[in-house]
């Protein structure tokens, strides 16, 4: 499996509603930004990490495939993932000035290429090759009903048709209102709304300060929070220590950590209880198998963030025994050969050869952009 070429690309692809707010974000498009990698013997493996649609930071993820990464892989074997990952991730003019942002999200593309390239050359689902499946039923919860922008009507009718007419019995929900007691107010009526059975994890995105979040947790205490995702600054570790011991609500994160060292951190100090990995973000599925062992290994439930909107989650929380259930946003699986589908709140469980991470040749046709 020689390393013949490596293309980088660039997918700005439109959300299926017109735009959406959380505390910190508004957009209107999900990038997804990759490499697709082919080997001597004729396979192309795709990988990629996910962005807001930005196109000169996209431009620099792409450049730093083409120009930085791709001379270290060309005549390489595609099959040597473990030793290929070090080599790009501990080359010393790169890891001078990366282990984070643009130089990592430009490594997960290229990882998660690979292990769609080896999982392809088995003829096997990545969640199979990597070692079969941990469970017949892979539930999802719904986080495309609960944006901050939604009023509250909004929020309550579409909570009530993902539980009612789709089958989920998950959900999560923004927050993050500059006074948290309006945040309340909107989950009490959501919760009364739905009933005590269905789960209601939120998200605050990292906005509010530790006080907020304490005053917010206080009045929140009896609305039965599955977890507060992301509550303060994303790397404070100390902040988020000190909550998670003043509150009983769970606290959830990890999309916005770059690395296994980042996640150990929040592990040591007890400040997180649902571990939050994303391939997109950390070095690809090869760092990602290293944070789902090491919150395994401390009996933490990983419960990955879906940058690459679970095109590759799906793979994993179906094979990885920390796994437990897993995000579902439709924005953009409908661009892949074989989309992250979900039916009665339970994910299908991928059948072809790969990472499920094969674009549609219409996708790029119609919403590619060109790298300079
Ligand atoms: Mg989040």
């Amino acid at each position: 499996m020689k390393i013949k070429t490596i293309e980088p690309f660039i997918l700005h692809l439109p959300l299926t509603s017109d735009s959406i707010s959380d505390s910190t974000h508004s957009i209107t498009h999900w990038a997804v930004v990759g490499a697709a990698i082919t080997t001597d013997d004729g396979l192309t493996g795709y990988g990629f990490t996910g962005t807001h649609a930005h196109l000169a930071s996209d431009r620099l993820i792409t450049a730093c495939i083409r120009d930085c990464y791709a001379p270290l892989l060309i005549d390489e074997d595609a099959s040597d993932i473990s030793r290929l990952w070090t080599k790009l991730a501990r080359y010393p003019s790169l890891q001078w000035v990366g282990r984070a942002g643009i130089t990592q999200l430009a490594l997960a593309a290229v990882d998660v290429a690979l292990w769609d390239l080896k999982s392809k050359k088995a003829g096997l689902p990545l969640w199979s090759y990597l070692g079969g499946a941990r469970t017949e039923k892979l539930e999802a919860y719904n986080t495309d009903i609960g944006w901050l922008s939604f009023s509250r009507d909004e929020l309550i009718a579409g909570a009530t048709r993902a539980v009612e007419d789709e089958g989920f019995t998950r959900i999560k929900v923004k927050v993050g209102h500059d006074d948290p007691n309006a945040d309340v107010v909107r989950l009490a009526a959501l919760r009364a709304r739905l009933g005590p059975d269905v789960r209601i994890a939120i998200d605050g995105n990292g906005k509010w300060d530790l006080p907020t979040c304490q005053r917010f947790c206080e009045r929140a205490r009896d609305l039965d929070i599955y977890w507060f995702e992301e509550p303060l600054w994303y790397d404070d570790v100390g902040s988020h220590a000190v909550l998670a011991r003043n509150t009983s609500i769970p606290i959830a994160l990890g999309e916005q950590l770059y690395t296994v060292d980042a996640f150990r951190s929040f592990i040591e100090a007890r400040a997180v209880a649902y571990v939050q990995p994303d391939v997109t973000r950390l070095g690809g599925i090869t760092e990602y198998i290293q944070v789902a062992d090491l919150a395994l290994a401390n009996r933490l439930p990983v419960v990955p963030h879906a940058g690459e909107m679970s095109q590759v989650h799906v793979h994993l929380s179906y094979w990885h025994p920390a796994s437990t259930i897993l995000e579902y946003i439709p924005w953009i699986k409908d661009h892949f050969e074989e989309p992250a589908n979900v039916r009665e709140g339970v994910y299908l469980r991928p059948q072809q050869p790969g990472a499920s991470t094969t674009p549609l040749a219409a996708s790029f046709e119609r919403y590619g952009k060109s790298l300079s």
